[in-house]
């Protein structure tokens, strides 16, 4: 018998699951779907089968993770597709915070389950609806291997400067405080991925890759290993977002306590949610945003503005880290689709070899591409990111390496 070749990637949020089969053979999509709003009234599943071309919607209350994994089942099984088919090799699961304890994809174990329950505190609100599908998704497949990909692994090649606070190291180890990095899986990927344009083993090349979707963050990436990333201790650090701040003087905090009279969960919720984009105009869609400035609109301008600013002061960074800089690749919403996002963040850097070509930055496409002049001594490119992939991938890889 051939061993079987399908894997499925389960991203499990608090209160939502998507979710896409792969067959490894060819990389190819035989289905993808989301069930959101898990425990409201209002849940919904909206399922497409790649290979028929067919999606369907299902709308009513969807209890807990249990159930909602439990649908996604019956919908792969209407499509001939279902957990127990022979041709699954494996179940891939996002993790978002792997702490330094996983460098890489993990076969999933009882041990390995306890391991990411002890990093709850530092990530509170993503590791435990992680766990929940991980928990469901055994119960229902317990023969099957399940890979855990996270997203700080990447990171974890950080060196201790960029990964360490300037604080006691005492008090920081006590608590597991330093700086881990996340979106792991999307700057490995691009960072690869843009190494392949340009024709170079990713040994070969530094590259900077800047991950602008709802959350952002940049990384510098030497010969294909991360030396620093602009999220931290969370994803709140580093680049201005949709709704989080990013970078700011820690002392902001104590002033809205002391000062303000606001509690740290009033805080937490203001940086994190209401913060960012959304925080400075109202907006945390990039093209709402861009049409506002179009159109003339001052608070929308200076939001667009600040943006870039910290984006451009992060390619500044990273290049002083690289000290010799190959590439700067866009992905994610922001970055694979906003031209004059892409066009603002290297103006003016021609002195550090960064341009990009008007025709090339306009011009639309799926694929990767570059968009600098061609005699430009640091390419600019924009690289689609495809997280589900790389897990996949790496899930696949791992079931195989295993099984040798
Ligand atoms: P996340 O995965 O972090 O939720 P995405 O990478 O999907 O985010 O990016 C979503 C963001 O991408 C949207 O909030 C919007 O700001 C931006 N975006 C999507 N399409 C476009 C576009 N055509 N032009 C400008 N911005 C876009």
């Amino acid at each position: 018998m051939t061993s079987p070749t399908r894997v499925l990637v389960l991203n499990s949020g608090s209160s939502s699951v998507k979710y896409q089969l792969l067959d490894m053979r060819d990389r190819s999509r035989l289905a993808v779907g989301l069930v959101e709003r898990i425990g409201e009234q209002t849940s919904r599943l909206k399922h497409t089968c790649v290979t028929g071309g067919d999606t369907r919607e299902q709308n009513g209350p969807i209890a807990d993770h249990d159930a909602a994994l439990k649908a996604v089942a019956q919908e792969l099984a209407r499509d001939g597709l279902g957990l127990d088919s022979p041709e699954l090799a494996a179940i891939g699961h996002r993790v978002v915070h792997g702490g330094m304890f996983f460098t890489e994809p993990t076969l999933i174990d009882e041990g390995v389950l306890t391991e990411i329950e002890r990093l709850i505190p530092v990530a509170p609100l993503h590791n435990p609806a992680n766990l929940t599908g991980i928990r469901t998704a055994r119960g229902m497949r317990p023969d099957l291997p399940q890979v855990a990909v996270f997203d700080t692994a990447f990171h974890t090649t950080m060196p201790e400067p960029a990964a360490r606070y300037a604080i006691d190291p005492k008090i920081a180890d006590r608590h597991r405080i330093r700086r881990y990095g996340f979106h792991g899986t999307s700057h490995a990927y691009v960072s690869r991925e843009t190494a392949r344009l340009l024709g170079k083993d990713p040994s070969e090349v530094n590259v900077i890759v800047l991950h602008l979707g709802n959350g952002a963050s940049a990384s510098a990436v030497e010969g294909g290993r991360c030396v620093d990333t602009s999220m931290g201790l969370t994803p709140l650090e580093g680049l201005v977002m949709g709704t989080r701040s990013g970078d700011l003087d820690p002392a902001v905090i104590f002033h809205l306590e002391r000062v303000g009279g606001m509690s740290t969960d009033e805080i937490d919720t203001l940086l994190n949610k209401r913060s960012g984009l959304f925080g400075l105009c109202g907006d945390n869609d990039m093209r709402e945003i861009r049409r506002r400035v179009d159109e003339g609109d001052e608070e929308a301008r200076l939001a667009f503005d600040i943006y870039i600013h910290r984006l451009k002061k992060y390619i500044g960074a990273y290049y002083a880290v690289l000290g010799r800089v190959d590439a700067v690749a866009f992905t994610a919403g922001v970055g694979e689709n906003a031209a004059p996002v892409r066009e603002a963040a290297v103006a003016g850097l021609e002195g550090l070899g960064l341009a990009v070509d008007a025709g090339l930055n306009g011009a639309r496409g799926d694929d990767p591409r570059l968009i600098s002049p061609e005699d430009a001594r640091v390419k600019v490119a924009v690289v689609p990111t495809d997280e589900e992939l790389e897990i996949a991938t790496q899930t696949y890889a791992l079931v195989e390496k295993n099984s040798r």
